[in-house]
């Protein structure tokens, strides 16, 4: 019995197989690992558990790829098979929402109207960068003509998570195609199922086979082997800060370019003279989108003494009221923690909050929805948080809001940068010098003023500090895969 056929409804028609090259496979070691719903924690599909050999068979893939049609195809020509693939991805909306609330128990209304939308769009931006990585002439000394070719790097290895499942892997998989390269997408072991329908929608997109492989499997097996490669030129990564810095340890023996987007800990800033009922719709989404488990999430709340309790009033009873069931259901807007793993790492920090003298005024426990056996955790505030406890410093990754009441202008600014990470931060006032200030003064790789957590496939996102380096989106999101050549040419 084909393991696909033990699903009341198959949810791909490759069978939850891998992608090489043009085929759908078993893993060579004929294993299949399941993939849940984290709202029922029933099963949805088995899917093929890749490891070394499949890696190593993606890798020649992507390599004659490389080498064969895909190298020598146009940018123009590049550009437009991109296109095509975003404009099917807009075409399957729906469907792969589904696939992708199913999957990582996102509500149906975020990923129909954020992921899966976002995710065409960086398919487009990058259709259109593919005509435009140019090099430059440069005027050296002496009788030479010298100009610079950007090259593309090769294959490349795509490592991403399961909070942004499909998203993410686009950021990574569209620069990288559009510089020329060739890529081995290793989705993560939660969420495997967009990158595989991703893989089936780019062979009807018409790309050439070898050009994406998708080889789903765990991290220690799967990810360490296409990071342990000789044949990958680089690893572009998101995820967690430590297994970050693993790969980067393991990546050392065959010199590899690694690209890391890592944790954060956000400081969201509303200083007293902020528009404190929109900084307050904001800090309640900044925390509470996608169950916090969004690697900017503004999980500081660094507030100015006299605004602190009203902005706390609001944002208490706008969090009481998030709807949390199933990611189905149009109305639900709280999906649950993608795993039991994710749950108990939630139910540890909050204990640490209580522990260490923080105010809990919101949720601090599971949630019962349905027959209560979906990872389900209540919107969580704790107030009187100092910058120093644990729940301050360190990456929950859940629904969890810390506030920080701040002195002035001055402390707000010392307390978002005394963190080790450095992805993302906001402020909110209404003083336009403060604003600009906060801007330059803010170690993060992405500051919002009067806003938060906005994207745009043309806007550079990436961290600083332990959040990682390497930029993706926008025109900076092809540095990584391209690579500078210097010709000379004798003119004398
Ligand atoms: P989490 O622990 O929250 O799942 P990770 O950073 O471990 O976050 O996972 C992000 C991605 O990294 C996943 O695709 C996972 O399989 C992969 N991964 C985990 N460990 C390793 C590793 N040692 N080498 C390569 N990839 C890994």
């Amino acid at each position: 019995m084909n393991p696909s056929d033990t699903l009341s409804a198959p949810l791909l028609a490759s069978g939850g197989r891998m992608l090489i090259g043009a085929e759908w496979r078993e893993a060579v070691s004929g294993k299949r690992f399941p993939t849940i719903n984290p709202a029922t924690t029933e099963p949805l599909a088995e899917i093929a558990e890749g490891d070394a050999p499949d890696v190593d068979l993606a890798v020649q893939a992507a390599r004659q790829a490389f080498e064969g049609p895909w190298g020598k195809m146009s940018a123009a020509e590049r550009g437009k098979a991109l296109w095509r693939l975003g404009d099917l991805i807009l075409k399957h909306v729906d469907e792969i929402a589904r696939l992708e609330s199913l999957d990582a128990g996102k509500p149906i209304a975020e990923t129909t109207r954020i992921d899966v939308p976002l995710t065409a769009d960086v398919f487009h931006y990058y259709a259109g960068a593919a005509t435009k990585l140019e090099g430059s002439t440069i005027p050296v000394s002496g009788p030479y003509f010298n100009y610079t070719l950007r090259e593309p790097i090769g294959v490349v290895g795509l490592i991403v998570p399961w909070n942004f499942p499909l998203l993410i892997a686009s950021r990574k998989v569209a620069p990288a195609l559009a510089a020329g390269n060739t890529v081995v997408l290793k989705p993560a072991e939660e969420s495997p199922l967009t990158a595989l329908r991703l893989g089936e929608l780019a062979l009807e997109a018409g790309l050439p086979p070898g050009v994406i492989n998708v080889v789903p499997g765990f991290g220690p097996t799967a990810g360490a082997a296409l990071v342990a490669h000789p044949g990958v030129a680089g690893i572009a990564f998101t995820g967690e800060t430590s297994t970050g810095q693993l790969i980067m340890q393991n990546g050392a023996r065959t010199l590899k370019k690694v690209s890391l987007e890592l944790g954060g800990k956000s400081a969201n800033i509303v200083l007293d003279d902020a528009d404190l009922e929109a900084a307050s719709r904001a800090a309640m989404m900044a925390i509470f989108y996608n169950k916090g488990e969004v690697c900017t999430a503004g999980s500081r709340l660094l507030v100015a003494k006299g605004a602190r309790e009203p902005l706390l009033e609001k944002v208490i009873e706008r969090a009481a009221k998030l709807v949390q069931g199933d990611t189905l259901d149009p109305k639900t807007r709280l999906g649950p923690q993608i795993s039991q793993a994710q749950v108990e790492r939630i139910e540890r920090y909050v204990a640490a909050g209580k522990k260490e003298g923080a105010r809990l005024v919101l949720g601090g426990e599971r949630a019962k929805v349905g027959d209560g056996r979906g990872y389900f955790w209540k919107p969580t505030i704790f107030d009187g948080v100092r910058n120093d406890m644990t729940i301050a410093r360190e990456e929950i990754f859940g629904p969890v809001l810390s506030v920080i009441e701040v002195e002035s202008f001055d402390d707000a600014i010392a307390r978002a940068n005394e963190s080790m990470y450095g992805l993302a931060a906001a402020i909110w006032t209404s003083d336009v010098k403060k604003a600009h200030r906060a801007a330059r003064a803010l170690q993060a790789g992405t500051v919002w003023i009067n806003t938060y957590n906005l994207y745009d496939a043309a806007s550079p996102y990436g961290g600083t500090k332990a959040s990682g380096f390497g930029r993706e989106t926008g025109m900076a999101g092809l540095d990584f895969y391209t690579q500078t050549k210097s010709v000379w040419v004798d003119l004398g």
